[in-house]
């Protein structure tokens, strides 16, 4: 098997509708007691241990307190902060909406893109995710692209098929120098909150077919850059298994991810 080329692993946080601005300031003050837990850490061979990239996506209404309490705490550069949907529309009379601009100068790093909750109680057309993943690029952040088979898909024998059309359809208004800047969460809808992950060599050929995918797209300098996580009941005990697997480069993590002690040991086992 080739050398895994050198990716900055990503583990990302996912709260979804919990954890209000109170509550957000208060996981960040218990997470910050945690992270000294780092220093001295080595690897099998004696280098001392890359901390992986991590990334916290609160509600909107959560993500000031939470970055005000990060900065407080010193944390800034250690965690970046992101959002979990943003309108496709740069300003206007759009009740309800958030802009990439609000996200950004808010100090977001990241956006999901397409998660599977958004697409079933939000849906909205191919198009409207390809512009979502350009507003987000326009605005200096990263869009987070979910994609992933449903149950039923599954039980259909579609697979992967579902979800490299998703990708293809979102990344189709995209130039190699933007898709470098994308990263892909491959999440089977079925795995996400109910404890079911795919065995460890379905993961593998889904991981493996989406950077084939951009690679055929993109070609390969662009596949080789692109971080691929890999998102549905990701636990403390089943990280350090999944990320031995070829092409991960991380996690999205949801319910595990509202315990700062939990989160903390995914990050450190990834
Ligand atoms: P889960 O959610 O970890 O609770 O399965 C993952 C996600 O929705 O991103």
């Amino acid at each position: 098997m080739p050398a895994r080329p050198r990716r900055k692993p990503l583990v990302v946080g996912n709260w979804k509708m919990n954890l209000n601005h109170r509550e957000a300031a208060q996981w960040m003050i218990d997470y910050s007691g945690m992270n000294d837990a780092w220093e001295g850490r080595m690897t099998a061979s004696g280098q001392p241990l890359d901390r992986p990239e991590i990334g916290i996506l609160p509600p909107f209404t959560s993500l000031q307190s939470f970055i005000e309490t990060l900065d407080e705490r010193g944390m800034r550069g250690q965690l970046h902060v992101g959002a979990q949907t943003v309108s496709d529309i740069a300003s206007g009379a759009y009740t309800g909406d958030i802009s990439a601009d609000m996200l950004s100068t808010l100090g977001c790093r990241y956006v999901l893109v397409g998660h599977s909750e958004q697409r079933r109680y939000h849906p909205e057309d191919d198009d409207t995710f390809a512009t979502k993943m350009r507003v987000v690029l326009d605005n200096g952040m990263q869009p987070i692209l979910c994609i992933g088979e449903t149950q039923s898909g599954r039980e259909h024998g579609i697979g992967i098929d579902y979800a490299l059309r998703q990708l293809g359809e979102a990344v189709s208004q995209m130039g190699c120098e933007d898709m470098k800047r994308v990263v892909v969460a491959y999440e089977p809808v079925w795995s996400i909150g109910t404890g079911n992950v795919p065995d460890l060599n379905v993961i593998e050929s889904a991981l493996a077919d989406i950077r084939d995918f951009i690679n055929a797209s993109f070609g390969a300098d662009i596949a080789a850059a692109v971080r691929i996580l890999y998102g549905g009941s990701v636990k403390p005990d089943n990280a350090a298994s999944i990320i031995r697997l070829h092409d991960i480069d991380g996690f999205l993590v949801g319910g595990a991810s509202l315990d700062p002690r939990s989160f903390a040991k995914i990050c450190h086992r990834t």
